[in-house]
């Protein structure tokens, strides 16, 4: 991860860009078993959100992290090396997408009975999927405003990260 923003961002850790990270097998013996690796098509992914993030925003293995971390740069961070955008910006659009994720969470546990709590503890995409299933099979369980609340700001985000993150955003 970058100095700069990464720490802040983490976007690329927490699961609300990704779910997995390309990992291999003499990459996961030198991080410990907090890591979860498995095998997707015959090849070792780390799942995210990573259990090796510090709730600081910091990757608790940073000299050892996947060669797949230290390759990756999203599209904030290419345009702050090449000075297309200000730290100031890129922290000001961090924090944007942070603030949508936040609500979205929020939005999506008011949403459903306490019965029908959803693990946060996975990709945002799945838990926004984990929702929309709910409302199919339980539309009467569900709170409907905080339901569209929740759409709302998945699309919000969608936007957000697509114009900023990764072009290619759950395409
Ligand atoms: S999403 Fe970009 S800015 Fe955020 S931590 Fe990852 S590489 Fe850094
Ligand atoms: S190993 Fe470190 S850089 Fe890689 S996903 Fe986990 S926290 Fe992020």
């Amino acid at each position: 991860m970058g100095e700069n923003i990464c720490s802040p961002c983490a976007m690329c850790c927490s699961g609300n860009l990704f779910s997995r990270v390309p990992i291999e097998a003499k990459e996961q013996a030198v991080l410990d078993d907090r890591a979860n690796v498995f095998m997707h098509k015959g090849n070792m992914r780390m799942s995210l959100p990573c259990q090796l993030l510090k709730s600081n925003g910091d990757c608790s293995v940073y000299e050892n992290r996947p060669g797949g971390c230290q390759s990756y740069r999203c599209d904030l961070l290419r345009k702050l090396d090449s000075d297309a955008v200000s730290g100031e910006v890129a922290l000001d659009i961090i924090e944007e997408a942070k603030t949508c994720v936040a609500r979205l969470k929020s939005d999506i546990s008011k949403a459903l009975p306490e019965s029908m709590a959803l693990d946060f503890e996975q990709p945002i995409y799945r838990v926004v999927h984990g929702m929309r299933d709910a409302r199919k099979m339980y539309p009467d369980l569900l709170n409907s405003f905080w339901a569209d609340q929740a759409e709302l700001h998945f699309s919000i985000l969608i936007d957000i990260v697509r114009a900023n993150f990764e072009e290619n955003y759950l395409k």
